[in-house]
């Protein structure tokens, strides 16, 4: 892997016009609040920015600062001087956003999952980082990129909801620092940013988990936790896929389970399938990387083909295995 220093990118950051900012499919409030604070830190440079999603801007982040930066990337591909992914363990989680650059002189990649092999021309990888978005702030701090309120918000919010409001255990004395400084900096008003990541809900992703609930189950003595979504109640509800986050935590926060599963059944014949773990010994990267998907240790996800009960067997065998397996 070809890991470089804040100062290598700094200098091609400095050094070049023309950039597309990435993130992932599925993008969570680290990929999008990243992308938007990167891109508005090299605009203040009198850079050219352009900022890909394959899903576009997602609702319920679209209070963000400058949210409109953020678009799908256009069906003619471009070329540009430098792409950059964020947030993106493995290149083709890029989805449509990677077939919109037709070229790139330099494609740097900046990220945090233990699963991501170090692909692009410059990589940082830091495994330790509860969020890209920390990353980020390192990145805009040692070289002297430019830092305003919006700026200051967008990582603030990427930082918050990677950390699960900073309770995730790579939450560090750090990662408080760099939140107070981007209070400070910004002059950030976190009651109003918490409400809106937090309390700013549609109703009815409170009747998704209501149905969710429904179909809990515990298995491997009960330190396995899991439920499913299958399309027919997705249709029902008009569920979009930024609902289901965070419901997952619901599971985790049962006392004696180590393992939560949520499968939700997609359209094309496939199951995606996100994984907590509450304890470093089960490592739910390692099981997601055995059906093609990866992530964290402790936070992890995969696309498996198959129908939702074949899926649902064949994981929480592989998951009790390795629970029995014990520390
Ligand atoms: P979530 O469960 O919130 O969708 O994802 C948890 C973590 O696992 C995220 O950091 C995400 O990047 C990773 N992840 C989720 N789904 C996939 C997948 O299909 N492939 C890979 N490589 N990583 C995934
Ligand atoms: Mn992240």
């Amino acid at each position: 892997m070809t890991l470089t220093t804040f100062e290598e990118i700094g200098r091609v950051l400095r050094e070049h016009q023309d950039f597309a900012i990435l993130g992932h499919v599925r993008p969570d409030g680290d990929a999008l609040g990243s992308q938007l604070a990167l891109a508005q830190s090299l605009q203040q440079l009198g850079k050219h920015v352009r900022v890909w999603n394959e899903d576009g801007m997602l609702e319920k982040y679209s209070f963000l600062p400058r949210a409109e930066l953020l678009t799908k990337p256009p069906a003619i591909a471009e070329n540009v001087d430098i792409a950059i992914a964020l947030d993106t363990a493995i290149q083709n989680r890029l989805g449509s956003a990677l077939a919109a650059v037709a070229s790139a002189k330099i494609w740097i990649n900046i990220d945090h999952h233990l699963s991501n092999p170090g692909y692009g021309d410059m990589a940082i990888v830091d495994i330790d980082a509860p969020a890209t978005g920390e990353i980020i702030f390192r990145l805009i701090k040692s070289q002297r990129l430019p830092l305003n309120h919006d700026i200051a918000e967008n990582l603030y919010a990427a930082i918050s909801t990677d950390t699960g409001s900073f309770q995730y255990p790579k939450t560090t004395a750090r990662t408080f620092e760099i939140a107070a400084e981007l209070v400070r900096a910004g002059g950030l008003d976190v009651g109003k940013i918490s409400q809106q990541l937090y309390e700013n809900y549609p109703r009815r992703r409170l009747e998704l988990l209501r149905e969710l609930l429904r179909t809990t189950h515990f298995t491997g003595n009960d330190r396995v936790a899991s439920f499913s979504l299958s399309l027919k109640t997705a249709s029902e509800l008009a569920v979009l896929p930024e609902d289901n986050e965070g419901l997952i935590d619901h599971l985790r926060a049962v006392r004696g389970v180590i393992v939560a599963v949520f499968f939700e059944e997609l359209a094309e014949g496939k199951v995606r399938v996100s994984m907590r773990s509450k304890d470093e010994a089960v490592d739910v990267c390692a099981i997601c990387q055995k059906f093609g998907g990866g992530g964290h240790t402790l936070a992890a996800g995969a696309r498996i083909r198959g129908s939702l009960g074949e899926v649902e067997e064949r994981v929480l065998e592989e998951i009790r295995e390795v629970v029995d397996r014990g520390p």
